[in-house]
């Protein structure tokens, strides 16, 4: 026979397809044609497949072959497809049995000597063989990113010959293993160690119990990003599920997986210059970018109002509906992208407006200029504003001898609330739907005529109505209450400095 067809797959955003590679020698001029909408490195492979073939020792038909990539409308990158492309023309050409190539999928680049190369994105190809329930083969150098899928039929190989011995039936191929036990989650950063500012590490808890956006507002160095930096430290570990998609974002980055990393929650901190591309994705082919990255993690925006309007803009998407939309030409990429955002920014231009350090000398007027570069619709959907004051030497001081609480008791503390919010209404309080706040947020009297005074003195909408009910909900929970009490809702209102600034 001269036809072979052999399963691969290509990536789109997290998902894997699955590419056909038919293979087909006839008669007629010498030739070697790739078709199906190859980019440039799969036009490159020709010259590898031919080397990598000569140089095992195989016969390079002299006939004219042709080598479809199918769907030809999926966007095909990188070496990958060399090895499902020299074993086609292996197959088809009678030098290897034709048996089991269907109950098997292969990615691997090849070198010229026919040893094979590790591919990038290889999670996403891995979880897509394992649907499948096809044995997927693999380079070596992959085998311990691929181990990450328990249960998954995955076998490696160093070189070419070491597959075809096992397609003839002649030699077994080692399956993935983890090479060693992997460490679970290790945050170092502990929020013991940030001194005093009890008021912004009891809004980070607040925050980690009910999933709410922060905002951290205060002068350089009073422990904004410290405090940013720890917020992974109160969060629940992920699973082992949840580390997998994680994982299979990283595949596709261009920094691509680290093993260290596995079971790790994301923390990511782009730069202010940061382009829209490196932020929600881009590019070609499409990759994911910090907010993906930070998918099921933290996303700290440090000076906030630096980061271009145009760059903010595009966060609204993946705040509301935890993905991004990627469009080019021909195909859409959806990368998820639901993450907890952190902000932080200085009070004012110079940053010193309020602090033991430096004197501000910014008129009223530069300073409203400097607060509404947040675009209002940001700034809505951001839960909490907080203020984080710069503390004179001597506090500091004395708050040093004090015990400071460590993240292991916070979190157990957020632990709980947070099984309450699971027991309660199946889902965090951050993502309670409008409809469903009368029956989960009921306010007392009491409470409800405080909230109803502060929606009139501070001017505030319906949108920022309901995010006080969720706060108060998650600061109940976190008092083991199941009535939101006033001191819950006085105790949001705290949480809010820029609507009292608005009234100003
Ligand atoms: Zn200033």
């Amino acid at each position: 026979m001269s036809l072979a067809i052999i399963y691969s797959r290509a990536n789109i955003g997290v998902i894997a397809p699955l590419v056909t590679v038919e293979v087909h020698i006839q008669n007629g001029m010498p030739a070697l044609n790739i078709v199906g909408l190859p980019e440039t490195a799969v036009k490159e492979s020709k010259d590898r497949v031919r080397s990598a073939l000569m140089n095992s020792e195989f016969e390079f038909p002299i006939r004219r072959i042709t080598v479809n990539l199918a769907p030809a409308d999926l966007p095909k990158e990188g070496g990958r497809f060399d090895l499902p492309i020299a074993l086609g023309i292996l197959a088809a050409s009678g030098q290897i049995p034709h048996e089991k190539l269907n109950q098997h999928e292969f990615s691997g680049e090849l070198a010229l000597s026919g040893e094979l190369r590790p591919v990038k994105s290889i999670l996403p190809i891995v979880l897509g063989a394992h649907k499948a329930e096809r044995c997927l083969i693999i380079p070596s150098a992959n085998s311990h990113e691929a181990a990450l899928v328990k249960n998954a039929n995955v076998i490696s190989a160093q070189h070419l010959l070491e597959v075809c011995a096992y397609l003839h039936g002649e030699k077994k191929l080692p399956a993935c293993v983890l090479h060693s036990h992997l460490p679970v989650n290790i945050n170092i950063l502990d929020i013991a160690e940030v001194y005093g500012q009890r008021h912004a590490k009891r809004a980070l808890e607040v925050a980690a119990a009910g999933y709410h956006s922060l905002l951290l507002i205060g002068p350089p160095g009073t422990g904004k990003t410290m405090l940013a930096n720890r917020l992974p430290s109160l969060l629940p570990p992920l699973t082992e599920e949840i580390a997998l998609e994680v994982a299979a974002i990283a595949s596709i980055s261009s920094s691509g997986f680290h093993p260290k990393h596995w079971q790790q929650l994301p923390f990511r901190s782009p730069h202010h210059s940061s382009s829209s591309v490196a932020l929600v994705g881009g590019g070609r082919p499409p990759r994911p970018g910090e907010i993906s990255l930070a998918h099921h993690g933290v996303l700290f925006l440090d000076e906030l109002p630096e980061f271009s309007r145009q760059v903010l803009e595009c966060l609204r998407e993946p705040l509301e509906s935890g993905h991004i939309t990627i469009s080019r030409a021909a195909y859409q990429s959806v990368f998820p992208a639901k993450f907890q955002l952190v902000a932080a920014m200085n009070p004012c231009p110079c940053g010193f407006l309020g602090s033991h350090k430096g004197n501000c000398r910014c008129t009223q007027e530069q300073i409203q200029r400097y607060i509404a570069k947040l675009s209002g619709p940001l700034l809505d959907r951001i839960d909490m504003q907080v203020e984080v004051p710069s503390l004179p030497g001597e506090t500091l001081a004395s708050i040093a001898v004090m015990e400071e609480e460590t993240s292991a008791v916070v979190r157990e503390r957020v632990l709980r609330a947070r099984e309450k919010q699971f027991n309660r209404q199946k889902k965090l309080n951050k993502e309670l739907e409008v409809s469903e706040l009368q029956e989960f947020c009921y306010l007392e009297e009491n409470s409800k005529s405080l909230l109803n005074q502060a929606m009139q003195k501070f001017n505030l909408s319906a949108r920022v109505y309901h995010r006080i009910l969720k706060i108060a909900r998650t600061i109940a929970d976190l008092a083991d209450s199941d009535a939101i009490h006033e001191q819950h809702i006085s105790e949001v209102l705290s949480y809010r400095c820029l609507d009292r600034n608005r009234v100003i």
